[in-house]
């Protein structure tokens, strides 16, 4: 049915999309067919409708939201306007042989440019059907094939021509901007690089973007700072250009970094060691020359040398040679000392600048580093339990670096095994709850050595394993064991790999330390209240639940056995003559059959049960969904198994039997005490019965229950 009604749709749906399309298709054949001219009235009413037809139609344009609908509306439109344009050939030649026919090529052009392709090529066939129906159908001209076939094949041309055309000049000027795009982005990390205000590999610090709008702000400021500077000595000193050079890595070449001049100076880069320039750099100090000829030769000029007069001064930062400040004059006189002090305070105030830029990167570095350790400790914090520390962990792990896998491992001291407890990225699932022995592997020699291994971040391929020779972790190059250290004790470790090289540098290394810290305090925090509510729920002799845990769910269990009608049972135990153990063989051989108990307890039951120890050598059992004949064989299963139990006891071996009781709800009694009770009533006349038997309480019997 439901198939039906959507065929119905589809159909229904295809039909209104075709509706234009057939619109326009009856507009062309009522202009194409007649045999006669149009008259003027005629004339009208089709334009009128091939307008308003057409307004439609370009507001549709506007609202198409996918390929489809926007290549119908542009071939609706196509179809219209060259309807329209042959209609017109036809009022105003008679024929599609005329001038007026050339506006269908203008139309074809247009659409080539503007339409897509698709509806460019189904235009084409519209207007050759178009065409076709007036020169073979309406009688008006002589039936002939080529002209058609000619007009068809020129405007296909046309079509073709100008998407190609189009196309190339769109891409050229794409790859143009592109090539801006990227020269400008070089010309940017250039300077960045310069002045190091990089610190680290572009991305790994924050993102790409932030870096780089930190870097270009920076960039900025100092070129303004520096600009200032220069433009300041050379209008007060009447120099004619005073230029900042800047040392390569390497040391061999000078780059202008900023310039202020009056004339020509050449882009360079220039040798570190030619002529003047070279003199101060590897005298480290300042080089003055005055009364130079035309023929001297500054390596920043390109023809005679247009001044009389220059003074180079070196740059150093904390004592290492960057660069060099030219200044010179046309002006032969030599520099005089307070101008060489002016000098150098410029150049003090090129260095304070770009100092100030890198302590501003890493302040702002280190208050988005800090943002994210915020968050960080705050998912941590906020984490209760292993899984959503260790969950939090190598979410806020991606924070600072990015990688592909990351598993935590969990070290047992007690037997030096270590556990992968939760893996992240493909094919890392096969790993998860793995164990291994203390081993040469990574994460072993971290919980060993308590620092984050390996050194360089990059596993030698062959060399190391990160969990164990049997456990093959998916390919990395990169590789970060952090060890999850709390009171210098490990409790395991955080692996991060990726498939790229260099991704755990020095940048992000002391960060992921400092998570892997918090990490570790959220993991210490979690065991210690998973051991609290352990501690506030079980026994601690028999690992069973409490007095109070019990309580606590028979509450619950028997609300839901009210709500939804079922049965719920409680089996109570008591070992017969109990005392008597304790006395012959000592309160430890009682603990051992206690315990022994428990034990026959924890097997018989169902995964529904609950047991709990109640008190001495008393256990209750909880049987949801139970009624009283399915909990008497519980507790005859339980009685004997007690029963063939032998426990070794100095004096030989020692066998123990039980009584046991079973009270159901709602029969026995609709609250816990009530029910409680009954469980009691029937153990007690078990007791009375002789004991090592189990006894149903009932209504009818409730001073004599039935016994098993
Ligand atoms: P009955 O057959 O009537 O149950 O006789 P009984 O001797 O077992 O009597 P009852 O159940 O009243 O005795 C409980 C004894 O269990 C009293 C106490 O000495 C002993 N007991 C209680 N808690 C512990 C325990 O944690 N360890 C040991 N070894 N004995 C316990
Ligand atoms: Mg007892
Ligand atoms: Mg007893």
């Amino acid at each position: 049915m439901s198939r039906l009604v959507g065929a119905a749709y589809q159909v229904r749906q295809t039909l209104e999309r075709a509706v234009p399309l057939l619109a326009t298709g009856a507009l062309g054949a009522a202009v194409t067919l007649p045999s006669e001219a149009p008259t003027l009235a005629h004339s009208v009413v089709g334009g009128g409708a091939l307008v308003a037809l057409g307004a439609w139609r370009i507001g549709a344009r506007k609202r198409a939201v996918d390929d489809l609908e926007r290549t119908l509306a542009d071939l609706e439109l196509l179809s219209l306007a060259l309807v329209g344009v042959v209609g017109a050939a036809l009022g105003l030649d008679g024929h599609l042989d005329g001038p007026v026919y050339g506006a269908v090529y203008v139309v074809v052009g247009l659409a080539a440019a503007l339409a897509r392709p698709a509806a460019t090529a189904l235009g084409l066939v519209g207007l050759a059907a178009l065409e076709g129906a007036f020169r073979l159908f309406s009688g008006r001209v002589r039936p002939e094939l080529a002209p058609l076939l000619w007009h068809v094949g020129f405007a296909a041309m046309f079509a073709l021509l100008n998407h190609v055309t189009l196309r190339a000049e769109i891409t050229r000027l794409r790859s143009k901007a592109q090539h801006r795009v990227e020269q400008e982005l070089e010309r940017l990390h250039d300077a960045a690089r310069r002045y190091r205000l990089l610190g680290a590999p572009r991305t790994q610090h924050g993102s790409k973007a932030d870096e780089e709008r930190l870097a270009r702000s920076s960039v900025e400021e100092i070129h303004q700072a520096v600009l200032f500077a220069l433009d300041l000595v050379r209008n007060t000193l009447n120099l004619h250009t005073a230029m900042l050079l800047w040392l390569n890595d390497s040391g061999s070449h000078l780059r202008i970094a900023e310039l202020s001049t009056e004339g020509e100076v050449l882009d360079g880069p220039f040798l570190a060691g030619d002529g003047v320039l070279g003199a101060a750099l590897a005298r480290r100090d300042r080089v003055t020359l005055s009364s130079l000829r035309s023929g001297y030769k500054l390596p920043y000029y390109g023809g005679p040398c247009p001044v009389g007069a220059v003074c180079v001064m070196p740059v150093t930062e904390q004592g290492e040679l960057r660069g060099l400040l030219v200044a010179d004059r046309v002006a032969p006189g030599p520099f005089t000392e307070r101008e060489q002090e002016v000098l150098a305070s410029a150049v003090r105030q090129a260095v304070r600048a770009i100092a100030n830029e890198r302590l501003f990167i890493q302040l702002e570095r280190a208050k988005v580093e800090q943002g994210k350790l915020y968050r960080a400790s705050e998912a941590l914090g906020a984490a209760v339990n292993e899984a959503e520390v260790v969950e939090a962990a190598v979410r806020s792990a991606r924070e600072f670096a990015s990688f592909d896998f990351a598993a935590v491992t969990v070290h047992d001291p007690a037997d030096g095994t270590h556990e992968i407890r939760a893996v992240s990225g493909d094919g890392a699932e096969p790993l998860l709850g793995a164990r291994f022995t203390g081993n040469n592997g990574l994460v072993s020699m971290v919980v060993q050595n308590r620092h984050t291994l390996p050194y360089k971040g990059e596993l030698e391929e062959g060399r190391q394993v990160v969990f164990s020779d049997r456990l093959e972790m998916p390919p990395v190059a990169s590789v970060l064991v952090l060890p999850l250290m709390m009171h210098d004790k490990p409790l395991g470790t955080l692996v991060l790999g990726a498939r790229r090289r260099g991704v755990f540098g020095d940048a992000v290394r002391p960060t992921l330390e400092v998570l892997a810290r918090h990490v570790a305090v959220s993991l210490a925090n979690a065991r210690m209240l998973k051991k609290l509510e352990d501690l506030a729920t079980t026994d601690g002799l028999t690992g069973l639940l409490n007095k109070r845990a019990l309580l606590d769910l028979a509450t619950s269990k028997l609300a839901s056995a009210q709500r939804f009608r079922r049965k719920l049972s409680v089996v109570v135990t008591d070992i017969d003559f109990f005392k008597k153990v304790n006395d012959t063989h000592g309160h430890d051989v009682g603990d051992v059959v206690i315990k022994g108990l428990g034990e026959v307890l924890r097997r018989c039951k169902r995964n529904t049960d609950s047991v709990a120890r109640f008190g001495g050598e008393e256990f209750v059992v909880l049987c949801e969904e139970t009624d009283s004949k399915g909990a008497l064989l519980l507790a005859e299963r339980i009685r004997e198994e007690l029963g063939r139990t032998v426990f070794p006891t100095p004096q030989g071996p020692l066998r123990v039997t039980c009584s046991l009781g079973v009270a159901t709800f709602p029969e026995a009694g609709k609250d816990w005490e009530s029910l409680f009770k009954c469980a009691d009533e029937a153990l007690y006349a078990s007791k009375h019965g002789g004991r090592n038997r189990s006894t149903v309480w009932s209504p009818s019997a409730s001073k004599k229950p039935s016994a098993a």
